[in-house]
C-alpha cells in the first residue's frame, strides 16, 4: 500500500527526520488559507497524488502570495495529474498540500528498500538528488552508494556516518545525517514498509538536512499489524478495479488485455497469463480467488471480472487441491445463474472428483467450453474472443 507525501512526511517526522512546515487543504480556499496561517513569503504547493514525477508534470509549483496559491490550486484540484509513474489515465488530485519553500543547496537522493538478493533492508543514497533513481542509475552509477543493514543489531551509527562521508556531507551535519537515517530506518521498520523514498534529502543554505519529499510502501500482508497505517489509505488513488477486490478478500491485479482470468492460488494465475500470451491472446487481469472456492467467491470474482469492460472472454481455471472440482463446478454455474455474463466462459477443472465436476458442468444447460488442459483452455479462450463472440458460444442470462 502506498499513502500520500504528507503522511509519510508526519510518520518520518515522528521518528525525528527533518520536514519543512506544512499544511493539508482540500480546496483552494483552504490552501490559500493554510499558507496564511504557516507564514512567511514564499511557498511550494504540492498535488497529492500516488506517484512521483509530479514536479515535472506540473504537480508542484512555487508560489509568492495567497492569490497565486489560490489560482494554482484552481488548477490542480478535479484535475487528473499524469506523471511518467501514473500512466496515461493520471492520478486524481484532491489534496494538496502547502509548504514553507525550501533555500536549497544540495539534493541527495536516499531510499530504503528491501534487497531480495542479500535479504536484508538497503540503503541507497546519491549526491545526484532530484533526479529519479532509474535516471541516476543509469547516467551517474558511480555517484550511488549502498549499504546493508544486519538485522540482528539493526543500523549503525558507524554505517551512517560512512554514508553522509561518501555523499560529502558537511562534518558539521554529520550528526544531522545520523539521525535522518536513523530515523528512515526506524520508520521503515517499525511499520513494515517494504519502500522508504526521499527524494531529494536537501541540505539548506541555513545548514539545515530535511526531507523534502517523501515516499513510502507498506507490506500489504503486514497491515493488520498497523491500523493506523492502514488508515491512511486513499482509494481514490487506486485502481478501482483493485481497490473493489482488496475489499472483497480477492487478490486482484487490472491489466490491459481481454481475457478475464478466474484462478485459484497465485502461482496458476501466473501460468495462465502466460499460457493465454503463448496462445496469442492478452490477459484483462490477475484474479486469484484464493483456496476455498465457494459459489458466493466465484460469483463475486465473475462481477468484478465482468465490471472491467474490456473482458471478451473468462477464463476460469482452478486446480482442485484442498478444494473439489465438483464444488469448484456448482459454484462457476450458480454464478453464471446468477450474475449476467455475455462473454464465452471457458472452464478447466483439474484435481480431486474432476469427473463429477465435468459433469455439474455439461449438464447444467450453459453454453459453458469445457476444456481439459491449460493449452487447450487458453487456445479456446483466445478462439472465443478472435471469433468475435459467435452467437452460440455466450452465455446470456437474465440476473
Ligand atoms: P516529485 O518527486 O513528485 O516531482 P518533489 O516533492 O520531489 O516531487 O518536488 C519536486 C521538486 O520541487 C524537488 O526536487 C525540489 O527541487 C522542489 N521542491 C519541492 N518541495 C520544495 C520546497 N518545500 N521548497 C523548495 N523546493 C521544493
Ligand atoms: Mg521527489
Amino acid at each position: 500500500m502506498d499513502i500520500h507525501e504528507y503522511q509519510a512526511k508526519e510518520i518520518l517526522a515522528s521518528f525525528g527526520v527533518d520536514v519543512p512546515p506544512g499544511a493539508l487543504a482540500y480546496s483552494p480556499e483552504q490552501a490559500a488559507y493554510r499558507a496564511r496561517e504557516l507564514g512567511g513569503d514564499r511557498w511550494v504547493v504540492k498535488a497529492q497524488v500516488h506517484a512521483g514525477g509530479r514536479g515535472k508534470a506540473g504537480g508542484v509549483k512555487v508560489c509568492d502570495s495567497d492569490v497565486e496559491i489560490h489560482k494554482t490550486c484552481e488548477g490542480l484540484f478535479g484535475r487528473k495529474l499524469v506523471t511518467h509513474q501514473t500512466g496515461p489515465e493520471g492520478k486524481g488530485i484532491y489534496r494538496v498540500y502547502v509548504e514553507g519553500a525550501v533555500p536549497i543547496e544540495r539534493e541527495i537522493y536516499l531510499g530504503f528498500v528491501l534487497d531480495r538478493t542479500s535479504q536484508r533492508v538497503m540503503i541507497v543514497a546519491s549526491a545526484e538528488g532530484g533526479m529519479e533513481i532509474e535516471d541516476i542509475s543509469a547516467d551517474k552509477p558511480d555517484s550511488i552508494v549502498r549499504d546493508t543493514v544486519e538485522p540482528a543489531v539493526g543500523l549503525q551509527d558507524f554505517q551512517c556516518r560512512q554514508i553522509a562521508f561518501k555523499l560529502g556531507i558537511d562534518p558539521a551535519l554529520t550528526q544531522r545525517m545520523v539521525r535522518t537515517l536513523q530515523g528512515c530506518y526506524r520508520a521503515f521498520r517499525e511499520y513494515d514498509a517494504t519502500m522508504v523514498e526521499v527524494n531529494p534529502l536537501v541540505v539548506t543554505g541555513d545548514n539545515r538536512i530535511l526531507a523534502l519529499d517523501a515516499k513510502m510502501t507498506f507490506d500489504d500482508n503486514a497491515l493488520f499489524r498497523h491500523p493506523q497505517i492502514s488508515e491512511l489509505r486513499d482509494k481514490s488513488q487506486e485502481d478501482p478495479r483493485e481497490s473493489r477486490a482488496a475489499d472483497r478478500g480477492l487478490s486482484y491485479v487490472g491489466l490491459d488485455g481481454n481475457i478475464g482470468c478466474i484462478v485459484n492460488g497465485a502461482g496458476l494465475a501466473m501460468a495462465t497469463m502466460d499460457t493465454i500470451k503463448l496462445a496469442g491472446g492478452e490477459p484483462a487481469n490477475f484474479l486469484d480467488i484464493g483456496g476455498g472456492a465457494t459459489p458466493e467467491r466465484v460469483a463475486k470474482a465473475f462481477r468484478l471480472v465482468l465490471s472491467d469492460k474490456s473482458v471478451q472472454a473468462i477464463l476460469v481455471n482452478i486446480f482442485a487441491g484442498i478444494n473439489r472440482c465438483d464444488w469448484v463446478a456448482e459454484g462457476v454455474v450458480q454464478a453464471l445463474r446468477e450474475v449476467q455474463v455475455d462473454v464465452p466462459v471457458i472452464v478447466r477443472l483439474a484435481g480431486t472428483n474432476v469427473e463429477e465436476g465435468q459433469k455439474i458442468l455439461a449438464q447444467s444447460g450453459l453454453p459453458i467450453i469445457r476444456a481439459t488442459t491449460l493449452m487447450e483452455a487458453a487456445e479456446r479462450a483466445v478462439g472465443a474472443w478472435q471469433n468475435d463472440l459467435s452467437q452460440n458460444t455466450k452465455v446470456r442470462l437474465a440476473t
